[in-house]
């Protein structure tokens, strides 16, 4: 036995012997699969969960979905973050209800075209949802061959990419692609971990090089490390009585058409008494004898896959309702505001905000 069929072969009777639940195991619906995969892209099997069901109860056809209104598909994916998968997935369901007469493409090459769709999901839709041959590459399964056949060559390159789909797709059950594929992302997720893989009992122990060679640790390689780009965000938690003023993100950036207060982004760390005398802030405030500065929140933080945000709240009263020239500002009763859909920093700061109130 070569040591690719023992790899398949041990694989496959490795998943017998693991039972980990998760309601779109044996899903045969495209459509819900499709779901199921998106809402993992960059989300843990743990938190993606009550989301899937969330939809599908929601929307159980693609034209449910495809006619959704927006913000409402948007407030559906709070707190699951990277939103452009919302904004993508609802542009497909509109796509596929539309131009495809609510039939999900069954091809890996139609599958792909679908906004947000990727070589990875397509490859996974294409296996569970078709049985066609395609092997799946994420993260979990470039850890689990680099080790395994001991390969260095960097994940994060064209080579390497190249080299891991070539191996993974030589490796693939032909018969069961499905459950194949299912099996590998198990076994990275169970077995194989990133920290600490559990090597003592793995059936691929005798054969993993990188076990063999005590490289557990190095291995996968990546070239490269990803820079952080530090961003500092002062919001304007601006009331009059009980109204709040928001508006929707629009610009090619984060958080695109989520709502937000209205924000001044500065390069660096800033006090209250400059940050009120910032021209920026001053074009938002009206004059000076019609607000009252409360207050500032603690730092609230959050990490993107490639930004650091640190964001912080200024509360400020007004004695009259804000006068919005360029009319994209919405004045929204207080408890209003849990209908929009904010990015999950200023999600934190209402709950704070919101027990705060409810304790004292
Ligand atoms: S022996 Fe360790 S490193 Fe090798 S496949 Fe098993 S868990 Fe992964």
């Amino acid at each position: 036995m070569t040591k690719k069929q023992f790899f398949t072969q041990t694989l496959l009777d490795w998943s017998e012997t693991q039972d980990r639940p998760m309601p779109w195991k044996g899903e045969k619906n495209p459509y819900y699969i499709w779901l199921s995969e998106i809402i993992l892209q960059q989300t843990r099997v743990e938190q993606g969960w009550s989301y899937y069901l969330k939809f599908k109860e929601k929307y159980p056809k693609v034209e449910d979905l495809a006619n959704a209104p927006e913000d409402e598909v948007m407030k559906m994916w709070e707190g699951l973050g990277y939103y452009s998968r919302a904004r993508n997935l609802h542009a497909a369901a509109k796509y596929i209800a539309n131009d495809l007469d609510g039939i999900f493409p069954s091809t890996y090459e139609e599958i792909l075209k679908l906004k947000g769709v990727g070589p990875y999901t397509a490859a996974a839709i294409g296996a569970f949802a078709f049985g066609l041959p395609t092997a799946v590459l994420d993260g979990n399964v470039f850890r689990v061959l680099s080790r395994i056949f001991g390969i260095e060559t960097p994940i994060d390159t064209t080579n390497g990419k190249k080299e891991f789909q070539a191996l993974a797709d030589s490796l693939l059950y032909q018969k069961d692609s499905g459950k194949y594929n299912q099996a590998i992302m198990d076994f990275g997720a169970i077995q194989c971990l990133p920290k600490q893989p559990v090597c003592k009992n793995c059936p691929m122990s005798e054969k993993c090089t990188a076990f063999k060679t005590q490289k557990t640790e190095q291995l996968p390689i990546k070239s490269k490390r990803i820079q952080k780009r530090e961003r500092y965000f002062y919001y304007l938690r601006l009331r009059f009585k009980n109204k709040n003023y928001i508006l929707k993100r629009t610009g090619k950036d984060i958080w695109q058409n989520l709502y937000e207060f209205p924000l001044v982004e500065t390069t660096q760390i800033v006090d209250y008494k400059s940050f009120l005398q910032n021209k920026d802030v001053l074009k938002i405030l009206p004059e000076r004898r019609e607000w009252a500065y409360i207050g500032s929140s603690k730092t609230y933080k959050q990490t993107l896959t490639h930004q650091k945000i640190s964001a912080v709240f200024m509360e400020i009263e007004l004695s009259s309702p804000l006068i919005n020239a360029s009319n994209d500002i919405l004045e929204v009763d207080e408890k209003e505001l849990t209908k929009f859909a904010f990015p999950k920093i200023i999600d934190c700061y209402l709950k704070d905000k919101s027990l705060f109130l409810k304790l004292f």
